[in-house]
């Protein structure tokens, strides 16, 4: 059996040893939520709920271990982590709420009446990247399970811990063995397997535009659901009108948030011309001032990267002579550290302009007018996220309705809330997480016709 190190990206120490499932073991996983998806979803709703409440209760039980597990593991800072833990609870609440209200319509028709069922999918296949290991392992799982499917995740290689010690929550607080297992393992190995296998019914993938496209065109051949949230290039565009000082503040955390490990990360900042000098000058200290450092410090704002090849990738965007505006700090010594960095001017064809660094670089570019910020806004292949500076509420919906990105957030830096649907345009995936209408994604709607002549 195969067994995968993880390090401690802040000390580049040995955490701890996970063994790696084959496809053998993945196939025996998949088997056993076939097995116990029969019993899962004829748990009557209100005792579904009831359980799911109480795995919410059990993660709550256990907020501080699961953050501090996410530090050592993932490098996430401790207040982060801490939230991310806290997050998981909230989403199985939320969620928890749907057994009973997965009710369908009856429709009158000559001759008799059609009702609707929504029934589960089945077993779902739930791929989680290792940027944000237990948020992303809650979405796809909570809805999943609440709608009564099992769910067989894998976890990113590199960020296992979490999800394996969830699972673990989900036994103590009585959910049946099998409905919710998490299989660690490669990518290749379990991943391609769970896309692969017949009996897998539906595949969440989170993680790059390139494997999406592969797992994809894996789903195609047995006509598999699929919802993929993949890459982004999102635009902070701050007119000059805005309040400059609030949106030269919260650049920093609109994009170094998990040191930029961030698919939503707002990585090309543009602001108007007129004020682009000013705004420059606001934003050298709030870049400056963000505090990095030891993760376990519950002052640190941003840890490290989360491997020596992901700061590799993240460094070949800032090479010798690049045009570095200035740079925040990081610790020297052990540790897969990278300052927070701004680059301007940008060539238009500067990889680190167009492509996703997935680390704590940005861009900042200047426009003219409106339509210029949407043009440059829209050109990319991606549409996930992004942020809208300005005090014309006009101006604010029109330029929402023209960016093509699916989650936008005006005069703030966040945009991503568990209650609100959750999702990318063009290549930054297909369908959407989260909000009230994720259940309808985990199940089938049944049509049934009943003659009463
Ligand atoms: P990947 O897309 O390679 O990995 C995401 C998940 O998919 C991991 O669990 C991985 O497993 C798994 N996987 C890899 N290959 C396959 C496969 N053939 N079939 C099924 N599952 C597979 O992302 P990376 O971690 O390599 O990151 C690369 C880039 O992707 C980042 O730099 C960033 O640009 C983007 N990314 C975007 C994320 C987002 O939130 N939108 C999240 C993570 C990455 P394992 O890694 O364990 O082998």
């Amino acid at each position: 059996m195969s067994e995968f190190t993880v390090l401690n990206p802040a000390t580049e120490r040995p955490v701890t040893t996970v063994a790696q499932a084959d496809a053998e073991e993945t196939d025996a996983a998949i088997a056993r939520a076939v097995t116990a998806q029969q019993a899962w979803r004829a748990v009557a709703p209100g005792d579904r709920a009831a359980l799911l409440r109480r795995f919410a209760a059990a993660v709550d039980a256990h907020i501080g271990e699961l953050a501090d597990l996410e530090v050592a593991g993932s490098g996430h800072p401790l207040g982060q982590a801490t939230w991310e833990a806290g997050h998981v609870r909230d989403v199985l609440l939320y969620y928890s709420a749907t057994p009973e209200r997965l009710i369908g319509k009856q429709i009158p028709v000559p001759g008799g009446l059609n009702v609707t069922f929504h029934e589960p999918v089945g077993v779902v296949g739930l791929i989680v990247p290792w940027n944000f290991p237990m948020p992303i392992f809650s979405w796809g799982m909570a809805p999943a399970l609440a709608s009564g499917n099992t769910v067989v995740a894998k976890p990113a290689q590199l960020t296992p811990l979490t999800a394996i010690r969830i699972a673990e929550l989900a036994l103590d607080a009585g959910l049946p063995e099998g409905v919710l297992q998490v299989l660690p393992g490669q990518g290749s190995v379990v991943g391609q397997r769970l896309v692969d296998h017949p009996q897998v019914r539906k595949i969440v993938f989170t993680g790059s535009t390139e494997v999406g496209s592969q797992v994809m065109a894996g789903c195609a051949r047995y006509i598999k659901r699929v919802t993929l949230e993949l890459g982004g290039k999102s635009a902070n565009i701050v007119f000059a009108d805005s309040d400059l000082d609030r949106a030269a503040a919260t650049a920093p955390y609109a994009v170094f948030d998990n040191a930029g490990q961030d698919c939503c990360a707002r990585s090309r900042i543009l602001v108007q011309h007129s004020v682009l000098d000013r705004f420059m000058e606001l934003l050298e200290p709030a870049v400056k001032n963000v505090a990095v450092g030891d993760p376990a410090d519950p002052g640190t704002e941003m840890g490290p990267l989360i491997s020596a090849a992901h700061r590799q990738h993240v460094a070949s965007y800032v090479p010798d002579g690049a045009p570095v505006a200035f740079r925040g700090s990081a610790p020297d010594g052990p540790g897969f550290w990278f300052p927070p960095t701004v680059l301007a001017p940008v060539g238009a064809d500067d990889p680190a302009y167009t492509e996703e660094v997935f680390g704590p670089v940005v861009t900042v570019t200047p426009f003219e007018d409106e339509a210029d910020a949407v043009a440059i806004a829209n050109d990319t292949p991606y549409g996930l996220s992004g942020s809208i500076w300005t005090s014309d509420v006009g101006r604010a919906i029109r330029v929402s309705r023209a960016v093509e990105t699916g989650a936008l957030s005006v005069n703030s830096h966040s945009s991503v809330r568990y209650w609100t649907p959750f999702g990318g345009f063009k290549q930054s995936g297909l369908g959407r997480e989260l909000g009230p209408d994720a259940p309808d994604a985990f199940t089938e709607t049944k049509n049934v016709f009943i003659a009463t002549d």
